[in-house]
C-alpha cells in the first residue's frame, strides 16, 4: 500500500483490508452470539460509520434491525465541542436492546453526551460498538462492549472517517504521516 494525500496531508498506511474485515467479521460473530433471540437495534452514528455498518450488519447472522442517525458534527482534525440532538431517530426505542454502531470513540465527548439521550426512551440495553478507540485520547466516561481496533492517537482516514470530506472510500485506513523534520 502506498501512502495518500488527503487535502495538504499525508497519510500513511494503518490497518489493511484484510485486518480490517477479518476484526469486523469477528465483532459481527460475537455481537450474534450475545444477541440471538434479542432483534437488536442497531444506530449507525452518521457519517463516518456508514462503511462499517454496512459490513457488519450483513454478516449478523441473528434477526436484526438498523437504522441511522446524526448525534454530532465534526470538523477538521479535532473534535468539535458541541453536540447537536439527534436525527433520525424515529422508532420507538423503548424495551428494545440497543447497540450504537460509532466509526472512532476519541474523547468519547459524543457517545457520552448522546447515551442520557438515548435512554430517556427507556430502552432494555444500550452497548457501544465502535470500530476504532483511541484510549488515550477519551477523557469522557465509556463503557465500549465492542472495538475492532484500538489505535494511538493520531489522526486517521479510510474506511467511512475522512478529513474536512475527503479520505472516506477507503477500505484501508491511513494514519497522519509524522511531519518531516526540516533539514539543514
Ligand atoms: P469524540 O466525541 O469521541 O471525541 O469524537 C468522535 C468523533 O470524532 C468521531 O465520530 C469522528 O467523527 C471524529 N474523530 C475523532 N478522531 C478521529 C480521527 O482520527 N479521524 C477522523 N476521521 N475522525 C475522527
Amino acid at each position: 500500500m502506498e501512502h495518500i494525500r488527503v487535502h495538504d496531508k499525508t497519510f500513511v498506511p494503518f490497518l489493511t483490508a484484510n485486518q480490517i474485515s477479518d476484526r469486523v467479521a469477528a465483532m459481527a460473530a460475537q455481537i450474534s452470539k450475545d444477541y440471538q433471540g434479542k432483534r437488536p437495534l442497531l444506530l449507525a452514528v452518521l457519517n463516518g460509520s456508514f462503511m462499517f455498518a454496512a459490513d457488519l450488519f450483513r454478516l449478523l447472522t441473528i434477526e436484526a434491525e438498523i437504522s441511522f442517525i446524526k448525534i454530532a458534527s465534526y470538523q477538521g482534525m479535532r473534535s468539535s465541542g458541541k453536540v447537536v440532538t439527534a436525527i433520525g431517530m424515529e422508532q420507538d426505542l423503548s424495551g428494545r436492546a440497543i447497540i450504537l454502531l460509532e466509526d472512532i470513540v476519541d474523547t468519547g465527548k459524543t457517545l457520552h453526551h448522546f447515551i442520557p439521550t438515548l435512554q430517556q426512551q427507556h430502552p432494555a440495553s444500550i452497548a457501544i460498538a465502535t470500530f476504532l478507540h483511541k484510549p488515550e485520547a477519551t477523557v469522557f466516561p465509556l463503557s465500549l462492549d465492542y472495538v475492532g481496533f484500538s489505535i494511538p492517537n493520531r489522526f486517521v482516514v479510510g474506511y467511512g472517517l475522512d478529513y474536512d470530506g475527503l479520505g472516506r472510500n477507503h477500505y484501508q485506513v491511513y494514519q497522519l504521516a509524522a511531519e518531516p523534520t526540516i533539514e539543514s
